[in-house]
């Protein structure tokens, strides 16, 4: 998205509103793309707190969230279970059946989709959805390709800043806001 004026704004909140499932790459768009390896087998990654609430909310709100990674991970599967995710794919680097096993699943059509993925492997699954959308620091390719870039890196709040856009599309982010204030 080259240039985000109001009429593209206005188009992407549309898109957003008919989102009844937001699914999330991992590595790269919930994380930063790093993996820390230590000498016994073990790995560990570091999500945003941040983005963890935003998904709780969207939960609430009875919108669907999903993980879609390439890369099996007890890290990942642990964060999804903490976040009351069950919609969890982790599969090979061809996400193309397992999107669709997830739409499957979730009982959505790929329309009702708003998808954040960071990289080359993302891009068939992009095509597909609603509403398509990456990291700021996402592979230039897919930039290119997406409705709409977060301002925030991958792991860093750009899931944060999609759901708060989409729970502000719906006229909903200011019921969280009073929530708290009240
Ligand atoms: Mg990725």
């Amino acid at each position: 998205m080259a240039g985000a004026g109001s009429d593209l704004e206005a188009a992407v909140q549309l898109r957003l509103r008919s989102a009844r499932l937001v699914a999330l790459d991992v590595d790269g768009v919930l994380t930063d793309g790093r993996i820390v390896l230590d000498d016994r087998g073990g790995e560990a990654k570091a999500f945003s707190i941040r983005d963890g609430a935003a998904i709780v909310w969207a939960r609430r709100e009875g919108i669907d969230v999903g993980f879609l990674s390439g890369r099996p991970s007890g890290a990942t599967t642990r964060r999804a279970t903490e976040l009351g995710v069950t919609l969890v794919a982790q599969v090979g680097p061809d996400k193309r059946q397992a999107f669709g096993n997830l739409l499957t699943t979730a009982g959505v059509q790929g329309d009702e989709v708003a998808y954040m993925g960071d990289d080359l492997m993302d891009l068939p699954v992009l095509a597909k959805v609603g509403l398509a959308a990456s990291p700021a620091d996402a592979a230039p390719e897919v930039q290119a390709r997406v409705h709409w870039v977060s301002g925030a890196r991958g792991g860093h709040g750009a899931v944060r800043e999609l759901i708060e856009l989409l729970l502000k599309a719906r006229g909903r982010w200011d019921a969280f806001v009073d929530e708290q204030t009240a």
